[in-house]
């Protein structure tokens, strides 16, 4: 067989293809793909096919020096083959292993989000969950995991997790979430206090109904330190209240984290208004969306934060 500058020399001899194309086309007689996909075809494929095709083959080499050498290509990821369609050479593109299971990790990750937390927190795994102490929080979440993804369309209760500071509830409603992104279902994890502040800071512009719709329609919703700020009572009745009762009302499942009990969220964070006023039945009311969203549990164990575990 001839070689491949043997084929083209004729038009290599044209001046129009000049000395780039020249050297392009050494470098593609060198490459083992090209040496062996030619081989392969040679049946197939005429001198003028090659002919036809050398771009093709100049685009195959040159994405394979780029690859090479670490430089950008136009697509990133990206691994280039040659194939034969009706007697033309083409490149076709295939995405690497490494590429496809990082696109993979990204889709997981979009699935979590995360408002006014550390970013730490999507490096969370229920697997490294130390569960000294706290079997019970960690069974009652394992067993969420497994049900919800049985039937996602039937109502879960989620869970209200109490305990003290630092004892690892925030990293167990991150773990969770980002179990559950693996299996494809989206959770939003709000730092409750920080989103207070937010909104506030939203009063008088449009922002406020669509932060409270984003917020109320998540797949599943974790709002994490519930009872660390003051309330006002606008912010009890038209922002928590409005996002627990479309919750309850499409049973959707939501899950607080907070160092306060249930008793003591209802008669220190939710009774007495920023005015230092008392309003018990606005209190009750919550309380009844939240018992209705989720089972309390209190979780034990020594403040974890700043220290070797
Ligand atoms: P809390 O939200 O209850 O105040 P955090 O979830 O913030 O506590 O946990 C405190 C620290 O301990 C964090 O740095 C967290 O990553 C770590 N941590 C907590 N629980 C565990 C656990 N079971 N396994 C591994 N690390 C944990
Ligand atoms: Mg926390």
């Amino acid at each position: 067989m001839e070689s491949l500058s043997e084929i083209l020399s004729a038009q290599l001899k044209d001046n129009r293809w000049g000395d780039r194309y020249q050297k392009l086309i050494a470098a593609a007689e060198q490459d083992p793909d090209v040496v062996a996909f030619l081989q392969k075809h040679r049946t197939e494929l005429t001198k003028e096919d090659i002919i036809r095709s050398a771009s093709k083959l100049y685009e195959f080499v040159n994405f394979k020096r780029k690859l090479a050498t670490g430089e950008k290509t136009f697509m990133p990821g990206y691994y280039p083959y040659l194939t034969l369609s009706n007697h033309h050479i083409e490149v076709t593109y295939t995405p690497t292993k490494e590429f496809v299971a990082h696109q993979k990790q990204k889709e997981v990750q979009q699935r979590v989000r995360i408002i006014s937390l550390p970013k730490s927190i999507r490096d969370a795994k229920l697997e490294d969950y130390d569960p000294e102490g706290r079997e019970e929080i960690l069974d009652a979440a394992l067993r969420f995991y497994q049900e919800f993804q049985t039937d996602p369309h039937v109502f879960h209760k989620g869970i209200y997790l109490e305990g003290n500071f630092g004892v690892g509830k925030t990293y167990l409603l991150g773990a969770l979430a980002n179990s559950l992104a693996e299996k494809g279902f989206s959770t939003t994890l709000v730092h409750f206090p920080s989103f207070a502040v937010k909104m506030k800071s939203s009063i008088g512009n449009n922002s406020t109904g669509q932060m409270i719709d984003s917020i109320k329609k998540a797949q599943i919703l974790m709002l994490d330190d519930i009872g660390a700020d003051q309330m006002s009572s606008w912010f009890r009745d038209d922002v928590l209240g409005v996002i627990l009762q479309y919750r309850m009302q499409e049973e959707l499942p939501t899950f607080f984290s907070s160092n306060l009990s249930l008793e003591q969220l209802e008669a220190e964070y939710l009774t007495i208004n920023s005015r230092g006023e008392a309003e018990p039945l606005k209190a009750q009311r919550i309380m009844e969306r939240i018992r209705f969203l989720a089972d309390d549990y209190h979780v034990l164990g020594r403040n974890r934060r700043n220290k070797k575990i």
